[in-house]
């Protein structure tokens, strides 16, 4: 006969952040598709967009949209052609090394 079980471990503060590398995919992609018909206006207005379609808080957001500058990506277009043309030459330039 049951009394409800003592443990309970519903921690939803812990956040799970071991997809990253996903996470940065799964924006590139999302912003690939949004920029098919969206223009840029030489900000990160569509990034931004994506980021919070994707649920990312304004800091996480902040975060990525730096790590995007690093990499060259300086406007929603810029992301495009300097951090997922370049993630996209990797993947292409490791493919050819292992055939
Ligand atoms: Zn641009």
């Amino acid at each position: 006969m049951g009394t409800k079980a003592e443990v309970d471990r519903s921690e939803t503060a812990i956040e799970d952040r071991a997809g990253e590398p996903d996470l940065f995919g799964d924006f590139l992609m999302g912003l690939m598709d949004v920029m098919e018909t969206a223009s840029c206006g030489g900000d990160f207005k569509n990034a931004r967009q994506v980021l919070t379609t994707m649920g990312m808080s304004s800091d996480d957001q902040a975060g990525i949209l730096e790590s995007m500058e690093e990499r060259g990506g300086h406007c929603d277009c810029g992301i495009l052609v300097n951090v997922a043309g370049d993630m996209i030459r990797d993947a292409e330039e490791k493919r050819r090394a292992s055939a």
